[in-house]
């Protein structure tokens, strides 16, 4: 017996342990991905991941912003305990990860890429036998590296870069271990930068508009009116790369501006998927696309021109719901869809039970491998916490919690920075929200005033109460 395989209590049945290719970008929508239905593109190599595996199409980060959803992802905790609450909060590498446990466990562990988890030596990759990955953001072109604690610049584009050197060290790996790829792309987050292989693609097309890209915020709480994210206004001149044509109305202002926005984001997606591509290909030539879990997902949703925005923080459906798709042939049958609520707080946990490891008592999530199977498990949750806490930074969305079920949405905006790192000292009047997603499922009308839906939010606000206590996190209290 090597170190790739475990024996199952007495039995003799010989399980081999799978590697895990978990491939993660940053800002990726699902409704950028034609698996989901894109209408404005499509990427036929992540789609093999859906149509050899499964879709889940309700997958939903707990706080849509980068840094604290990778901290998440790692720790199977939301962030008011993994203590990653906002970009400005240093992740504490000496807590439990689930890379850490599979290192103990036999595993090759490696973290390729966007790291984005502070800066410092206290926030390198822990549990990783190898790491490689961009200081901060990290560059488009010709990136800075940081492997292992030595700096360098690396010549090239970084999608392909991070892709080559996840290449090279699966090919180096030792053969009778298990192993987990991290691999992380910097794309498609902003500034949008493509690569010279794709900085023409969609040139001579004009890209199909969101259906919400002139919303006017009536009919909402103050939050959304007050974002500084908007299309027609807030994008900059590094955004855009190109000086506005003149004579234009405001309306094909927010029009051009979207189609300059929306083709630079989506040749940055085109980039991931040809690598993505590029992975799949190594996993069959290698022979070990059976024993392999391919995940492909984001760090959060992003607004693509919905809500004539971009960037993501609010708890609105295409900020809040990632893409979250798995292939592990073994186990999982092809071509699936799973519409049980899957959360990045339960990613952890999925992982630790495919390896065999005991999941923590402290993971705050749930393994989602009776979902992967194919399985109706009983008491499956049926609603979901979320909580954004930076306050008024960089797009100025207010700090809030809700609840989310398969039909409504609650949105409470306590719109206080409390003590949270890089939230802005500017507190404003709490606000409510809630959609009926089944009658308006592009969040345009806020029923919480609604007589008709009185009762319905008095239920989520215990639901509400209960999922927060659940998860032992604390309730604003307005004085
Ligand atoms: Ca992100």
């Amino acid at each position: 017996m090597n170190n790739h395989t475990t024996w199952r209590g007495d039995n003799v049945i010989q399980i081999k342990k799978p590697n895990i290719l978990f491939i993660m970008c940053d800002d990726h929508a699902s409704h950028a991905m034609s698996c989901y239905g894109s209408k404005i593109n499509a990427t036929p190599n992540i789609d093999r991941i859906a149509n050899e595996g499964i879709r889940f199409d309700n997958c939903f980060c707990t706080n849509s912003i980068c840094t604290p959803s990778r901290a998440t992802i790692l720790t199977g905790l939301y962030n008011h305990l993994n203590g990653v609450k906002t970009l400005d909060d240093c992740f504490d590498g000496r807590q439990l990860t689930f890379p850490k446990l599979l290192q103990q466990e036999a595993y090759q562990t490696a973290i390729i890429g966007k790291w984005h988890l502070g800066h410092g030596g206290e926030s390198d990759p822990t549990g990783f036998d190898y790491w490689n990955v961009l200081p901060g953001q990290g560059d488009y072109h010709n990136p800075e590296m940081n492997e292992m604690g030595e700096s360098k610049i690396c010549d090239g584009y970084v999608t392909d870069i991070i892709t080559d050197k996840s290449l090279d060290w699966l090919i180096s790996r030792d053969k009778d271990k298990p192993f987990l790829l991290m691999c992380h792309h910097k794309a498609p987050h902003r500034p949008w930068e493509p690569d010279i292989k794709h900085a023409h693609l969609y040139e001579e097309i004009d890209i199909p508009e969101p259906e919400t890209l002139f919303d006017d915020y009536a009919n909402r709480a103050s939050a959304a009116d007050a974002a500084t994210m908007r299309i027609g206004r807030d994008l900059n001149k590094r955004d855009l790369k190109e000086d506005l044509p003149e004579g234009l109305s405001p309306k094909e202002v927010v029009q051009w501006k979207y189609q300059r926005y929306i083709k630079d984001y989506l040749r940055c997606v085109a980039s991931v998927d040809d690598n993505v591509g590029r992975l799949l290909d190594y996993l069959d030539e290698d022979g070990i696309a059976d024993d392999t879990i391919v995940v492909y997902t984001s760090d959060q949703g992003f607004f693509l021109g919905d809500h004539g925005w971009f960037d993501k923080r609010f708890m609105y459906e295409e900020s809040l719901r990632m893409p979250f798709i798995v292939r592990y042939p073994r186990e999982i049958e092809a071509g699936g869809v799973c519409d049980f609520m899957a959360l990045n707080v339960d990613f952890a946990e999925t992982f630790l039970d495919y390896a065999g490891i005991a999941i923590p008592e402290s993971m705050q999530g749930h393994s989602l491998r009776p979902l992967l199977r194919g399985e109706n498990p009983d008491g499956w949750r049926t609603s979901m916490y979320y909580r954004y806490w930076m306050h008024c930074a960089h797009h100025w969305v207010y700090a809030h919690y809700g609840i989310r079920t398969h039909r409504y949405k609650l949105i409470y905006y306590y719109a206080d920075p409390l003590d949270a790192n890089g939230a802005v000292q500017d507190p404003k009047y709490p606000e409510w929200e809630l959609f009926d997603l089944a009658k308006d499922p592009y969040e345009m009308n806020n029923v919480y005033h609604d007589p008709n839906y009185s009762v319905t939010v008095q239920e989520l606000k215990k639901e509400l109460d209960l999922l927060q206590w659940k998860a032992n996190d604390t309730p604003y209290v307005f004085v």
